[in-house]
């Protein structure tokens, strides 16, 4: 998950108030995963949007819409649902 600890300390209010469903998600995420012994992990979310799982090449433009990811890296071209290429960059834990 992405550290939100820095947005709760309330730095800037709007920024806090706009965070707060997802910083109230959090903790209730990391609650239930106590409970059943699994480990949270926190990752830096910058250029997961925009970096090619596959091959690791980051670009703005690798994120054509809110929905395709297709990387302009000529020697790759990996197309995917773009939610699903920024879990796989999360999940490879080398960004
Ligand atoms: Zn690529």
């Amino acid at each position: 998950m992405e550290d939100l600890t820095k947005i709760a300390d309330g730095d800037k209010k709007e920024t806090f108030l706009g965070a707060w469903p997802y910083y109230d998600l959090q903790r209730k995420i990391e609650y239930k995963a106590k409970e059943k012994g699994i480990k949270i992990r926190y990752i830096n979310p910058a250029y997961t949007s925009q970096r090619c799982s596959k091959c690791g090449y980051i670009c703005k433009e690798n994120r054509e819409s809110q929905e395709v990811f297709k990387c302009k890296n000529n020697s790759c071209g990996y197309s995917a649902n773009a939610d699903f290429n920024a879990a796989r960059n999360i999940s490879l834990n080398d960004i």
